[in-house]
Protein backbone atom coordinates (compact mmCIF):
# COMPACT_ATOMS: atom_id res chain seq x y z
CA UNK A 1 0.00 0.00 0.00
CA UNK A 2 1.29 3.25 -1.39
CA UNK A 3 0.49 7.02 0.33
CA UNK A 4 0.78 9.76 -1.98
CA UNK A 5 -1.41 12.57 -0.79
CA UNK A 6 -2.71 15.18 -4.02
CA UNK A 7 -2.59 18.26 -1.71
CA UNK A 8 -4.04 20.56 -4.69
CA UNK A 9 -7.10 21.63 -4.76
CA UNK A 10 -7.00 22.06 -8.78
CA UNK A 11 -9.01 18.67 -9.94
CA UNK A 12 -9.52 19.01 -13.85
CA UNK A 13 -9.83 15.36 -14.22
CA UNK A 14 -12.83 12.35 -13.81
CA UNK A 15 -11.57 9.18 -12.57
CA UNK A 16 -12.90 6.33 -15.39
CA UNK A 17 -11.78 2.65 -15.32
CA UNK A 18 -9.01 3.46 -12.74
CA UNK A 19 -7.53 6.41 -14.87
CA UNK A 20 -7.83 10.09 -14.60
CA UNK A 21 -8.97 11.60 -17.31
CA UNK A 22 -8.65 15.32 -18.28
CA UNK A 23 -11.67 17.09 -19.15
CA UNK A 24 -12.16 20.40 -20.74
CA UNK A 25 -14.75 21.70 -18.55
CA UNK A 26 -14.50 22.98 -15.36
CA UNK A 27 -16.41 24.81 -12.68
CA UNK A 28 -14.80 26.92 -9.62
CA UNK A 29 -14.70 26.15 -6.11
CA UNK A 30 -15.73 28.91 -3.60
CA UNK A 31 -15.13 28.80 0.19
CA UNK A 32 -18.55 30.83 1.46
CA UNK A 33 -16.75 32.12 4.51
CA UNK A 34 -14.35 34.09 2.20
CA UNK A 35 -16.64 34.03 -0.97
CA UNK A 36 -13.00 33.65 -2.92
CA UNK A 37 -12.38 30.92 -5.10
CA UNK A 38 -9.60 28.30 -3.76
CA UNK A 39 -10.20 25.42 -6.37
CA UNK A 40 -11.40 23.60 -9.41
CA UNK A 41 -13.22 20.73 -10.42
CA UNK A 42 -14.06 19.13 -13.44
CA UNK A 43 -17.74 18.91 -15.18
CA UNK A 44 -18.16 16.10 -16.52
CA UNK A 45 -20.49 15.19 -19.75
CA UNK A 46 -22.79 12.66 -21.13
CA UNK A 47 -20.42 10.76 -23.01
CA UNK A 48 -18.42 10.80 -19.57
CA UNK A 49 -21.04 9.30 -17.45
CA UNK A 50 -21.62 6.39 -20.02
CA UNK A 51 -18.05 5.55 -19.52
CA UNK A 52 -18.06 5.27 -15.78
CA UNK A 53 -20.94 3.44 -15.99
CA UNK A 54 -19.61 1.02 -18.23
CA UNK A 55 -16.23 0.69 -16.21
CA UNK A 56 -18.34 -0.08 -13.10
CA UNK A 57 -20.60 -2.77 -14.96
CA UNK A 58 -17.13 -3.95 -16.16
CA UNK A 59 -15.33 -4.06 -12.80
CA UNK A 60 -18.37 -5.75 -11.16
CA UNK A 61 -17.68 -9.34 -11.81
CA UNK A 62 -14.63 -9.75 -10.17
CA UNK A 63 -15.51 -7.46 -7.23
CA UNK A 64 -19.24 -8.44 -6.82
CA UNK A 65 -17.53 -12.16 -6.36
CA UNK A 66 -14.77 -11.18 -4.18
CA UNK A 67 -14.72 -12.38 -0.89
CA UNK A 68 -16.69 -10.21 1.35
CA UNK A 69 -12.94 -10.40 3.49
CA UNK A 70 -11.70 -9.11 1.16
CA UNK A 71 -13.69 -6.58 0.63
CA UNK A 72 -13.24 -5.82 4.48
CA UNK A 73 -9.65 -5.63 4.03
CA UNK A 74 -10.10 -2.88 1.07
CA UNK A 75 -12.25 -0.41 3.52
CA UNK A 76 -9.90 -1.17 6.65
CA UNK A 77 -7.12 0.10 4.30
CA UNK A 78 -9.50 2.52 2.72
CA UNK A 79 -9.81 4.08 6.41
CA UNK A 80 -6.00 4.25 7.24
CA UNK A 81 -5.27 6.04 3.96
CA UNK A 82 -8.30 8.84 4.90
CA UNK A 83 -6.56 9.11 8.30
CA UNK A 84 -3.47 9.77 6.80
CA UNK A 85 -4.82 12.69 4.69
CA UNK A 86 -7.57 13.41 7.89
CA UNK A 87 -5.53 16.69 8.40
CA UNK A 88 -5.98 17.74 4.33
CA UNK A 89 -9.74 16.44 4.82
CA UNK A 90 -10.52 18.75 7.39
CA UNK A 91 -8.84 21.80 5.81
CA UNK A 92 -10.98 20.82 2.78
CA UNK A 93 -14.11 20.46 4.33
CA UNK A 94 -13.58 24.21 6.06
CA UNK A 95 -12.66 25.72 2.89
CA UNK A 96 -15.74 23.85 0.64
CA UNK A 97 -18.35 23.96 3.03
CA UNK A 98 -17.76 26.50 5.38
CA UNK A 99 -17.74 24.09 8.35
CA UNK A 100 -16.11 25.23 11.55
CA UNK A 101 -13.15 23.17 11.89
CA UNK A 102 -14.17 21.07 14.90
CA UNK A 103 -17.50 20.52 13.33
CA UNK A 104 -15.16 19.16 10.36
CA UNK A 105 -13.49 17.39 12.52
CA UNK A 106 -15.91 15.10 14.61
CA UNK A 107 -19.24 15.59 12.05
CA UNK A 108 -17.57 15.49 8.68
CA UNK A 109 -14.41 13.86 9.19
CA UNK A 110 -14.18 11.26 12.08
CA UNK A 111 -17.75 10.43 11.67
CA UNK A 112 -17.71 9.47 8.02
CA UNK A 113 -14.60 7.29 8.39
CA UNK A 114 -15.97 5.60 11.80
CA UNK A 115 -18.71 4.78 9.10
CA UNK A 116 -16.62 3.54 7.11
CA UNK A 117 -14.76 1.42 9.05
CA UNK A 118 -18.17 -0.20 9.98
CA UNK A 119 -18.71 -1.40 6.92
CA UNK A 120 -15.19 -3.19 7.17
CA UNK A 121 -16.80 -5.01 10.48
CA UNK A 122 -20.00 -5.64 8.61
CA UNK A 123 -18.90 -7.10 5.39
CA UNK A 124 -16.94 -9.46 7.54
CA UNK A 125 -20.62 -10.40 9.91
CA UNK A 126 -23.24 -10.03 8.03
CA UNK A 127 -24.54 -13.19 6.43
CA UNK A 128 -24.25 -13.14 2.96
CA UNK A 129 -25.44 -16.54 2.81
CA UNK A 130 -28.64 -17.85 5.33
CA UNK A 131 -30.27 -20.83 5.85
CA UNK A 132 -34.34 -20.54 5.61
CA UNK A 133 -35.43 -23.97 6.42
CA UNK A 134 -34.36 -25.44 3.11
CA UNK A 135 -33.98 -22.89 1.16
CA UNK A 136 -30.44 -20.84 0.87
CA UNK A 137 -30.79 -17.55 0.87
CA UNK A 138 -27.76 -15.77 -1.34
CA UNK A 139 -27.43 -12.10 -0.40
CA UNK A 140 -25.76 -10.78 -3.31
CA UNK A 141 -24.17 -7.52 -4.82
CA UNK A 142 -27.43 -5.62 -6.55
CA UNK A 143 -24.85 -4.40 -9.72
CA UNK A 144 -23.83 -0.41 -10.00
CA UNK A 145 -24.97 1.92 -7.69
CA UNK A 146 -25.03 5.47 -8.84
CA UNK A 147 -23.74 7.31 -5.37
CA UNK A 148 -25.32 11.25 -6.24
CA UNK A 149 -24.15 13.36 -2.70
CA UNK A 150 -25.41 17.22 -1.58
CA UNK A 151 -22.73 19.96 0.06
CA UNK A 152 -24.09 19.92 3.52
CA UNK A 153 -21.68 16.68 4.71
CA UNK A 154 -19.94 15.58 1.03
CA UNK A 155 -17.45 13.54 3.07
CA UNK A 156 -19.46 11.86 5.64
CA UNK A 157 -22.57 10.92 2.59
CA UNK A 158 -19.77 9.61 0.25
CA UNK A 159 -19.01 7.53 3.39
CA UNK A 160 -22.18 6.22 4.05
CA UNK A 161 -22.94 5.27 -0.01
CA UNK A 162 -19.64 3.88 -1.01
CA UNK A 163 -18.93 2.25 2.09
CA UNK A 164 -22.52 0.41 2.10
CA UNK A 165 -21.89 -0.48 -1.54
CA UNK A 166 -18.32 -1.65 -1.48
CA UNK A 167 -19.55 -3.84 1.25
CA UNK A 168 -22.11 -5.27 -0.28
CA UNK A 169 -20.19 -5.89 -3.28
CA UNK A 170 -20.98 -3.52 -5.62
CA UNK A 171 -19.43 -0.86 -8.02
CA UNK A 172 -19.82 3.09 -8.08
CA UNK A 173 -20.41 5.93 -9.97
CA UNK A 174 -20.00 9.18 -7.80
CA UNK A 175 -21.60 12.36 -8.18
CA UNK A 176 -20.53 15.22 -5.50
CA UNK A 177 -22.45 18.46 -5.30
CA UNK A 178 -20.74 20.98 -7.93
CA UNK A 179 -20.52 23.52 -4.67
CA UNK A 180 -18.44 21.04 -2.83
CA UNK A 181 -16.37 18.18 -5.06
CA UNK A 182 -13.08 18.37 -3.57
CA UNK A 183 -13.29 16.14 -0.28
CA UNK A 184 -14.43 13.42 -2.88
CA UNK A 185 -11.33 13.80 -5.10
CA UNK A 186 -9.19 12.99 -1.79
CA UNK A 187 -11.65 9.91 -1.53
CA UNK A 188 -11.16 8.77 -4.17
CA UNK A 189 -7.13 9.15 -4.05
CA UNK A 190 -7.61 7.28 -0.75
CA UNK A 191 -9.55 4.51 -2.61
CA UNK A 192 -7.05 4.12 -5.39
CA UNK A 193 -3.92 4.16 -3.16
CA UNK A 194 -6.15 1.45 -0.38
CA UNK A 195 -5.82 -0.73 -3.66
CA UNK A 196 -9.28 -0.90 -4.49
CA UNK A 197 -9.46 -2.45 -7.87
CA UNK A 198 -9.87 -0.05 -10.84
CA UNK A 199 -13.55 0.66 -11.76
CA UNK A 200 -14.79 -0.31 -8.70
CA UNK A 201 -14.89 3.61 -7.46
CA UNK A 202 -15.51 6.04 -10.66
CA UNK A 203 -15.55 9.78 -10.17
CA UNK A 204 -18.19 12.30 -12.51
CA UNK A 205 -18.06 15.62 -10.84
CA UNK A 206 -20.14 17.89 -12.94
CA UNK A 207 -24.17 19.45 -12.43
CA UNK A 208 -27.11 17.43 -11.05
CA UNK A 209 -29.56 18.92 -14.27
CA UNK A 210 -26.88 16.99 -16.57
CA UNK A 211 -24.92 14.13 -14.98
CA UNK A 212 -27.11 13.26 -12.26
CA UNK A 213 -29.94 13.32 -14.12
CA UNK A 214 -27.70 11.13 -16.73
CA UNK A 215 -27.23 8.58 -13.96
CA UNK A 216 -30.09 8.17 -12.68
CA UNK A 217 -32.22 7.34 -15.97
CA UNK A 218 -28.86 5.29 -17.12
CA UNK A 219 -29.81 2.03 -17.89
CA UNK A 220 -26.61 0.32 -16.75
CA UNK A 221 -27.08 2.07 -13.04
CA UNK A 222 -28.73 -1.03 -10.87
CA UNK A 223 -29.18 1.81 -7.62
CA UNK A 224 -29.43 5.27 -7.12
CA UNK A 225 -28.68 6.30 -3.89
CA UNK A 226 -29.43 10.07 -3.30
CA UNK A 227 -29.54 12.52 -0.87
CA UNK A 228 -30.91 16.32 -1.50
CA UNK A 229 -33.62 18.31 -1.60
CA UNK A 230 -37.12 16.54 -1.81
CA UNK A 231 -37.84 18.38 -4.91
CA UNK A 232 -34.92 16.85 -6.61
CA UNK A 233 -35.51 13.54 -4.63
CA UNK A 234 -39.47 13.17 -6.20
CA UNK A 235 -37.39 14.09 -9.71
CA UNK A 236 -35.05 11.33 -8.95
CA UNK A 237 -37.30 8.62 -8.22
CA UNK A 238 -39.31 9.03 -11.42
CA UNK A 239 -36.54 8.84 -13.90
CA UNK A 240 -35.46 6.09 -11.64
CA UNK A 241 -38.83 4.33 -11.49
CA UNK A 242 -38.89 4.33 -15.63
CA UNK A 243 -36.33 1.92 -15.42
CA UNK A 244 -37.46 0.30 -12.30
CA UNK A 245 -33.81 1.09 -11.04
CA UNK A 246 -34.32 1.07 -6.90
CA UNK A 247 -33.70 4.55 -5.74
CA UNK A 248 -32.81 5.00 -2.11
CA UNK A 249 -33.12 8.40 -0.99
CA UNK A 250 -32.19 10.18 2.08
CA UNK A 251 -34.60 14.24 1.56
CA UNK A 252 -35.43 16.81 3.65
CA UNK A 253 -36.41 17.29 7.49
CA UNK A 254 -38.36 19.22 9.71
CA UNK A 255 -37.23 16.84 13.05
CA UNK A 256 -39.46 17.96 16.23
CA UNK A 257 -37.70 18.07 19.37
CA UNK A 258 -40.53 17.11 21.86
CA UNK A 259 -39.51 18.25 25.80
CA UNK A 260 -42.44 16.48 28.13
CA UNK A 261 -43.54 18.25 31.53
CA UNK A 262 -40.98 16.18 33.38
CA UNK A 263 -38.03 17.00 31.46
CA UNK A 264 -35.39 19.21 32.88
CA UNK A 265 -36.24 22.35 30.61
CA UNK A 266 -32.78 24.31 30.20
CA UNK A 267 -30.82 20.94 29.15
CA UNK A 268 -33.22 19.54 26.23
CA UNK A 269 -33.35 23.50 25.15
CA UNK A 270 -30.01 24.28 24.91
CA UNK A 271 -29.28 20.95 23.30
CA UNK A 272 -32.21 21.47 20.83
CA UNK A 273 -30.94 24.53 20.04
CA UNK A 274 -27.44 23.01 19.78
CA UNK A 275 -28.73 20.57 17.40
CA UNK A 276 -30.78 22.57 15.04
CA UNK A 277 -27.92 24.77 14.30
CA UNK A 278 -25.27 22.11 13.78
CA UNK A 279 -23.26 22.68 10.69
CA UNK A 280 -25.16 26.28 10.49
CA UNK A 281 -28.42 24.17 10.13
CA UNK A 282 -27.71 22.74 7.41
CA UNK A 283 -28.33 19.15 8.49
CA UNK A 284 -31.39 17.48 7.23
CA UNK A 285 -31.99 15.54 10.23
CA UNK A 286 -31.65 18.56 12.82
CA UNK A 287 -33.94 19.59 15.53
CA UNK A 288 -35.74 22.78 13.95
CA UNK A 289 -39.58 22.57 15.79
CA UNK A 290 -39.17 22.73 19.43
CA UNK A 291 -42.27 21.78 21.41
CA UNK A 292 -42.73 22.45 24.61
CA UNK A 293 -45.79 22.26 27.35
CA UNK A 294 -47.42 25.40 26.70
CA UNK A 295 -47.20 26.24 30.70
CA UNK A 296 -43.56 26.46 30.56
CA UNK A 297 -43.23 28.21 26.88
CA UNK A 298 -42.26 31.97 27.80
CA UNK A 299 -38.97 30.12 29.75
CA UNK A 300 -38.03 27.81 26.74
CA UNK A 301 -38.42 30.64 24.48
CA UNK A 302 -36.12 32.57 26.88
CA UNK A 303 -33.14 29.55 27.63
CA UNK A 304 -33.84 29.19 23.48
CA UNK A 305 -32.90 32.79 22.17
CA UNK A 306 -30.45 33.16 24.94
CA UNK A 307 -28.41 30.01 24.17
CA UNK A 308 -28.89 31.29 20.05
CA UNK A 309 -27.38 34.46 21.00
CA UNK A 310 -23.97 32.78 22.95
CA UNK A 311 -23.59 30.65 20.17
CA UNK A 312 -20.28 31.82 18.12
CA UNK A 313 -20.69 32.98 14.46
CA UNK A 314 -17.45 33.35 12.76
CA UNK A 315 -14.20 32.19 10.56
CA UNK A 316 -15.15 28.35 10.31
CA UNK A 317 -10.75 28.28 10.89
CA UNK A 318 -10.69 29.72 14.47
CA UNK A 319 -11.51 26.86 17.10
CA UNK A 320 -14.06 28.74 19.31
CA UNK A 321 -16.51 29.11 16.31
CA UNK A 322 -19.44 27.24 16.87
CA UNK A 323 -21.01 28.50 13.34
CA UNK A 324 -19.66 29.19 10.08
CA UNK A 325 -21.37 30.55 6.98
CA UNK A 326 -23.93 28.80 5.19
CA UNK A 327 -22.85 27.37 2.00
CA UNK A 328 -23.98 29.79 -0.88
CA UNK A 329 -25.37 33.12 -1.42
CA UNK A 330 -28.45 31.50 -2.77
CA UNK A 331 -28.86 29.87 0.27
CA UNK A 332 -28.17 32.42 2.29
CA UNK A 333 -31.04 34.32 0.61
CA UNK A 334 -33.66 31.50 0.43
CA UNK A 335 -33.24 31.20 4.77
CA UNK A 336 -33.22 35.23 5.07
CA UNK A 337 -36.40 35.32 3.26
CA UNK A 338 -38.24 32.67 5.02
CA UNK A 339 -37.17 34.52 8.88
CA UNK A 340 -38.38 37.82 7.41
CA UNK A 341 -41.70 36.49 5.94
CA UNK A 342 -42.13 34.52 8.84
CA UNK A 343 -41.85 37.64 10.63
CA UNK A 344 -44.02 39.94 8.63
CA UNK A 345 -46.61 37.43 9.35
CA UNK A 346 -46.62 38.06 12.80
CA UNK A 347 -44.11 35.41 14.15
CA UNK A 348 -41.67 36.45 16.97
CA UNK A 349 -38.07 37.54 16.48
CA UNK A 350 -36.87 35.84 20.17
CA UNK A 351 -32.96 35.94 18.67
CA UNK A 352 -31.16 36.53 15.46
CA UNK A 353 -32.93 37.33 12.35
CA UNK A 354 -31.95 37.78 8.57
CA UNK A 355 -29.02 40.29 8.53
CA UNK A 356 -25.72 39.70 8.73
CA UNK A 357 -23.67 39.65 12.33
CA UNK A 358 -22.56 42.88 12.91
CA UNK A 359 -18.75 42.31 13.24
CA UNK A 360 -18.78 40.57 9.64
CA UNK A 361 -18.73 41.54 6.36
CA UNK A 362 -17.84 38.71 3.46
CA UNK A 363 -19.03 35.77 3.53
CA UNK A 364 -22.55 33.79 3.66
CA UNK A 365 -23.59 34.67 7.59
CA UNK A 366 -26.43 34.52 9.37
CA UNK A 367 -27.56 34.66 12.98
CA UNK A 368 -28.79 31.73 15.19
CA UNK A 369 -32.61 32.56 14.96
CA UNK A 370 -35.10 31.85 17.47
CA UNK A 371 -38.97 32.38 16.38
CA UNK A 372 -41.97 31.97 18.66
CA UNK A 373 -45.75 32.88 18.13
CA UNK A 374 -45.32 31.25 15.11
CA UNK A 375 -48.97 28.90 14.06
CA UNK A 376 -48.53 25.30 13.02
CA UNK A 377 -49.50 25.88 9.22
CA UNK A 378 -46.77 28.51 8.94
CA UNK A 379 -44.51 28.01 6.35
CA UNK A 380 -41.34 28.46 8.84
CA UNK A 381 -43.04 25.60 10.94
CA UNK A 382 -43.83 23.25 7.51
CA UNK A 383 -40.87 24.03 5.39
CA UNK A 384 -37.07 22.63 5.45
CA UNK A 385 -35.45 25.75 5.65
CA UNK A 386 -31.78 24.64 5.75
CA UNK A 387 -30.84 27.29 7.80
CA UNK A 388 -30.05 27.81 11.40
CA UNK A 389 -33.53 28.67 12.81
CA UNK A 390 -35.78 26.97 15.03
CA UNK A 391 -38.99 27.57 15.89
CA UNK A 392 -40.72 27.11 19.59
CA UNK A 393 -44.18 25.76 19.95
CA UNK A 394 -46.21 25.21 22.84
CA UNK A 395 -47.87 21.58 23.11
CA UNK A 396 -50.82 20.69 25.55
CA UNK A 397 -49.60 17.81 27.14
CA UNK A 398 -48.41 14.10 25.48
CA UNK A 399 -50.77 13.68 23.24
CA UNK A 400 -50.95 16.81 21.68
CA UNK A 401 -46.93 16.75 21.07
CA UNK A 402 -47.01 13.51 19.26
CA UNK A 403 -49.64 15.11 17.34
CA UNK A 404 -47.70 17.99 16.44
CA UNK A 405 -44.66 16.34 16.02
CA UNK A 406 -46.51 13.74 13.37
CA UNK A 407 -47.90 17.06 11.87
CA UNK A 408 -45.40 17.48 9.18
CA UNK A 409 -44.68 16.39 5.47
CA UNK A 410 -41.58 15.12 6.92
CA UNK A 411 -40.23 12.16 9.32
CA UNK A 412 -36.57 11.90 9.24
CA UNK A 413 -35.30 12.41 12.62
CA UNK A 414 -36.45 13.58 16.23
CA UNK A 415 -35.71 14.02 20.17
CA UNK A 416 -37.80 13.36 23.46
CA UNK A 417 -36.96 14.78 26.48
CA UNK A 418 -37.94 13.30 29.92
CA UNK A 419 -37.28 12.15 33.27
CA UNK A 420 -38.83 8.72 32.42
CA UNK A 421 -36.82 6.83 30.26
CA UNK A 422 -40.69 4.76 29.36
CA UNK A 423 -42.52 7.93 29.11
CA UNK A 424 -40.31 9.05 26.85
CA UNK A 425 -40.22 5.45 25.08
CA UNK A 426 -43.80 5.66 24.87
CA UNK A 427 -43.61 9.28 22.86
CA UNK A 428 -40.81 7.82 20.73
CA UNK A 429 -42.94 4.66 19.95
CA UNK A 430 -45.66 7.51 18.67
CA UNK A 431 -43.23 9.43 16.50
CA UNK A 432 -43.75 8.84 12.39
CA UNK A 433 -40.29 9.34 12.02
CA UNK A 434 -36.96 7.54 11.01
CA UNK A 435 -34.63 7.99 13.90
CA UNK A 436 -35.42 9.66 17.57
CA UNK A 437 -33.13 10.29 20.39
CA UNK A 438 -34.27 10.00 23.71
CA UNK A 439 -32.74 12.85 26.51
CA UNK A 440 -29.55 13.54 24.04
CA UNK A 441 -28.55 9.92 23.30
CA UNK A 442 -25.16 9.92 21.18
CA UNK A 443 -25.79 9.40 17.35
CA UNK A 444 -25.15 5.35 16.46
CA UNK A 445 -23.56 5.09 13.07
CA UNK A 446 -24.90 1.54 12.58
CA UNK A 447 -28.41 2.29 13.32
CA UNK A 448 -30.56 2.53 10.29
CA UNK A 449 -30.74 6.21 9.10
CA UNK A 450 -33.88 7.57 6.50
CA UNK A 451 -37.08 9.09 6.63
CA UNK A 452 -40.82 8.61 6.94
CA UNK A 453 -42.95 10.50 3.97
CA UNK A 454 -41.28 13.05 1.84
CA UNK A 455 -38.33 12.35 4.00
CA UNK A 456 -37.20 9.89 1.68
CA UNK A 457 -37.07 5.67 0.74
CA UNK A 458 -35.00 3.32 2.25
CA UNK A 459 -32.47 3.36 5.06
CA UNK A 460 -28.09 4.41 5.62
CA UNK A 461 -25.83 2.85 7.92
CA UNK A 462 -25.14 -0.19 9.24
CA UNK A 463 -26.51 -3.24 8.35
CA UNK A 464 -29.82 -1.62 6.77
CA UNK A 465 -27.79 0.84 4.48
CA UNK A 466 -25.62 -2.33 3.36
CA UNK A 467 -29.09 -4.30 2.30
CA UNK A 468 -29.94 -1.56 0.51
CA UNK A 469 -27.98 -2.49 -2.10
CA UNK A 470 -28.10 -6.65 -2.37
CA UNK A 471 -30.62 -8.80 -4.08
CA UNK A 472 -31.83 -12.02 -2.79
CA UNK A 473 -31.27 -15.19 -4.66
CA UNK A 474 -33.40 -18.12 -2.50
CA UNK A 475 -32.09 -21.49 -3.88
CA UNK A 476 -34.94 -24.27 -2.98
CA UNK A 477 -32.82 -27.25 -1.94
P1 LIG B 1 -30.28 19.37 -4.59
O1 LIG B 1 -31.29 18.38 -4.23
O2 LIG B 1 -30.44 20.15 -5.85
O3 LIG B 1 -28.82 18.70 -4.70
C1 LIG B 1 -28.42 17.47 -4.17
C2 LIG B 1 -27.60 16.69 -5.19
O4 LIG B 1 -28.43 16.33 -6.29
C3 LIG B 1 -26.44 17.49 -5.80
O5 LIG B 1 -25.37 16.62 -6.08
C4 LIG B 1 -27.07 18.01 -7.08
O6 LIG B 1 -26.11 18.36 -8.05
C5 LIG B 1 -27.86 16.80 -7.51
N1 LIG B 1 -28.92 17.08 -8.46
C6 LIG B 1 -29.52 18.26 -8.75
N2 LIG B 1 -30.44 18.10 -9.73
C7 LIG B 1 -30.43 16.79 -10.06
C8 LIG B 1 -31.16 16.00 -11.00
N3 LIG B 1 -32.09 16.52 -11.79
N4 LIG B 1 -30.90 14.67 -11.06
C9 LIG B 1 -30.00 14.11 -10.25
N5 LIG B 1 -29.24 14.82 -9.36
C10 LIG B 1 -29.48 16.13 -9.27
O7 LIG B 1 -30.12 20.34 -3.37
P2 LIG B 1 -29.70 21.88 -3.42
O8 LIG B 1 -28.25 21.93 -3.45
O9 LIG B 1 -30.42 22.62 -4.50
O10 LIG B 1 -30.26 22.39 -2.03
C11 LIG B 1 -31.58 22.90 -1.97
C12 LIG B 1 -32.28 22.45 -0.74
O11 LIG B 1 -32.24 21.04 -0.67
C13 LIG B 1 -31.65 22.91 0.55
O12 LIG B 1 -32.04 24.16 0.88
C14 LIG B 1 -32.16 21.87 1.50
O13 LIG B 1 -33.46 22.22 1.91
C15 LIG B 1 -32.22 20.62 0.67
N6 LIG B 1 -31.06 19.74 0.89
C16 LIG B 1 -31.23 18.68 1.71
C17 LIG B 1 -30.16 17.85 1.96
C18 LIG B 1 -30.31 16.70 2.86
O14 LIG B 1 -29.32 16.22 3.38
N7 LIG B 1 -31.49 16.19 3.05
C19 LIG B 1 -28.84 18.10 1.40
C20 LIG B 1 -28.79 19.25 0.52
C21 LIG B 1 -29.87 20.02 0.30
P3 LIG B 1 -25.52 19.86 -8.19
O15 LIG B 1 -25.80 20.55 -6.92
O16 LIG B 1 -24.08 19.62 -8.43
O17 LIG B 1 -26.19 20.48 -9.35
Amino acid sequence: MTTTIHTTWDRDSILVGGDWIPVTDCTEVHDPATESVIGRSASAGIAHVDAAVAAARSAGTAWGTSSPEDRAEILDALCTQLRARRQLLVDTTVAEVGAPVTVAEEAHIDLGIEILASYARLARDLPFRERLGRTLLLRRPAGVVACITPWNYPFYQLAAKVGAALAAGCTTVVKPAELTPLSTYLFADAAIDAGLPAGVLNLVPGSGRTVGAALTAHPGVDVVSFTGSTAVGRGVAHAAAESLTRACLELGGKSASVVLGDAPLPAAVTATVDAAMLNSGQTCSAWTRLLVPRTRYEDAVELAAGHAGTLRVGDPRDRATQLGPVISAAQRRSIAEAVDAAVAGGARLAAGGSGMPADLETGHYLRPTVLADVGPHDPIVRDEIFGPVLVVLPHDGDDDAIRLANDSDYGLGGAVWSADPERALGVAARMDTGQVDINGAPFNPEAPFGGWKSSGLGRELGRFGVEEFTELTAVQR
